[in-house]
């Protein structure tokens, strides 16, 4: 079964437990290492809240 990137959403066809590409790992922390689960969650949580607030002034209701 193959697995779907957290951060590009397409598919990781390479061989790795991880739920990210190396190259997006890269790109999003700066390194090929994965970051501490609670570093990463609240990056997520963080990413996730630009998002709303975007959306949010977009709608603007
Ligand atoms: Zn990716």
């Amino acid at each position: 079964m193959s697995k779907i990137c957290l951060c590009c959403g397409k598919e990781i066809n390479e061989n790795t437990t991880m739920s990210w590409h190396k190259e997006c790992l890269y790109k999003f922390f700066g390194t090929y290492s994965f970051p501490d689960v609670s570093v990463l969650e609240s990056e997520i949580e963080k990413l996730a809240i630009q998002d709303i607030n975007k959306n949010f002034s977009i709608t603007g209701v």
